[in-house]
């Protein structure tokens, strides 16, 4: 599955990526944004999405896997 930003037209999001996507604005979404584009989008740093990312997968959460 290749899965395109749709802020920046990066390809092949990452399963992380993705998995964010889905934590931060909802499982339902169908369109995604890479880290850059989604940390400008929430009006955060990538910094703060990875460690959301590392907080996620602690929790055991499936979406990452
Ligand atoms: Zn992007």
């Amino acid at each position: 599955m290749n899965i395109v930003c749709i802020g920046c037209g990066k390809e092949s999001l990452s399963k992380d990526e993705i998995g964010v996507n889905k934590k931060l604005l909802g499982e339902s979404v169908t369109e995604y944004y890479c880290m850059d584009c989604l940390a400008d989008y929430l009006e955060v740093s990538v910094e703060d999405l990875q460690d959301k990312i590392e907080e996620f997968k602690e929790q055991g959460c499936t979406l990452f896997d």
